[in-house]
C-alpha cells in the first residue's frame, strides 16, 4: 500500500460544546467563526490563519 506524500497538513480537532457537550470537529485554519451546530455558540474564532478554540479540545488530527 503506498500512501501519499502531502506537503500541506491539514490538522483537525475535535472540540466539545461547553454549554450543549455536542462535539465536532473543526478545521484548524478555518476561515469564519466555527459555530456549534447544536446550539449556536462560538467554538472557535480565527486569528491570523489559525484558529482559537473557544470550546474544550478533546483531540488533534492530522
Ligand atoms: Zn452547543
Amino acid at each position: 500500500m503506498v500512501r501519499a506524500r502531502r506537503t500541506n497538513r491539514s490538522v483537525f480537532y475535535r472540540v466539545k460544546c461547553p454549554d450543549c457537550e455536542n462535539e465536532q470537529i473543526v478545521f484548524e485554519k478555518a476561515s469564519t467563526s466555527v459555530e456549534c451546530l447544536v446550539c449556536g455558540r462560538i467554538l472557535a474564532e480565527p486569528t491570523g490563519g489559525k484558529v482559537t478554540l473557544t470550546g474544550e479540545k478533546l483531540a488533534e488530527y492530522q
